[in-house]
């Protein structure tokens, strides 16, 4: 059988990306998704559901219809309605036991529905296929990503996709544990061989991947501090808020990205508050003030 590891994901359309993993992207395509929320069936004569995607009967019943009885477990990266609802739907179509985190409320996805839940470094066994659970808080407090030994592959969820970037939207969403939980998977040793994000293609080279993402985080930091220490500069009040800045922190990001851009914001702002770098009134309210310590 040949393998097309570098095949684009086209919504509703099905890839054998590697002997133990199959590849279904849910119709579910848009600025936040992208080509839509990947769904791996992972294993061999049992499969595992990673990620069922929304709850859409059409793709949940695609589903069914690879696994021809064979999906025994469902797994969730973390609860946005983007990847787990379409668990409670398959789990009744197929009697697979559904395996996760408890999700923050706010998810559409109750982790009531959760039979078995999985913390780091944990392992699912799938017919002598093994999958590890890597915890790596960040774009949710729930994310997970998931190591299929075997193969040495690395389901990434939204934790790092392919051909756009993680939108942080506090207060779930944390940029210092999301830039620390880059670096734990920048340094797993062995390396993984590749990267298979819940949005977007298979991904080549995880170090230099992941090393890029981390300095791009970083070089939107350094635009944060200096959008804030310009606006102090200019003699305009001392206090200035999220959207005072966004235009000159973001001015490489297309402007109909910014209405989703200004949470990632809001979350470096709370990281650079956090070590000490710029103080608030109030960082759990997206309209604070915020300046420049020293400045
Ligand atoms: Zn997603």
């Amino acid at each position: 059988m040949e393998y097309d590891y570098h095949a684009s994901c086209v919504p509703g359309e099905l890839t054998q990306l590697t002997p133990l993993v199959i590849r279904v992207v849910a119709p579910n395509p848009s600025v936040m998704t992208g080509p839509g929320t990947n769904s791996y069936l992972i294993g061999k004569d049992e499969l595992l559901v990673l990620d069922p995607g929304p709850d859409d009967p059409g793709h949940i019943q695609r589903l069914v219809e690879v696994g021809d009885g064979r999906i025994s477990r469902i797994a969730i990266t973390h609860g946005h309605p983007d990847h787990a609802p379409g668990a409670r739907r398959l789990a009744e179509l197929t009697g697979a036991e559904i395996i996760g985190r408890p999700t923050p409320s706010d998810s559409g996805f109750s982790y009531l529905d959760i039979a078995r839940h999985i913390s780091d470094s944990d392992t699912i066994e799938i017919g002598g296929v093994t999958l590890r659970a890597i915890y790596t808080p960040g774009h949710s407090s729930d994310h997970l990503c998931y190591l299929l030994v075997k193969e040495n592959l690395l389901f990434t969820g939204d934790h790092i996709m392919q051909g756009s970037t993680v939108v942080i939207a506090p207060p779930d969403g944390d940029m210092k544990q999301y830039i620390e939980s880059l670096r734990m998977v920048r340094d797993l040793d062995p390396s993984p061989v590749a990267l298979l994000p819940g949005h977007g293609m298979w991904m080549d080279d995880p170090q230099e991947v992941v090393s890029s993402v981390i300095s791009h985080r970083e070089m939107r930091e350094q635009m944060v501090l200096d959008a804030l220490s310009n606006l102090h500069e200019k003699g305009l009040d001392r206090w200035v808020q999220l959207d005072d800045i966004l235009p000159s922190a973001y001015s490489d990001t297309a402007e109909q990205l910014h209405p989703i851009a200004r949470y990632s914001l809001w979350a470096h702002l709370r990281k650079l508050a956090e070590e000490g770098k710029v103080v608030t009134g109030n960082r759990d309210d997206i309209l604070a003030n915020w300046q420049v310590v020293g400045s």
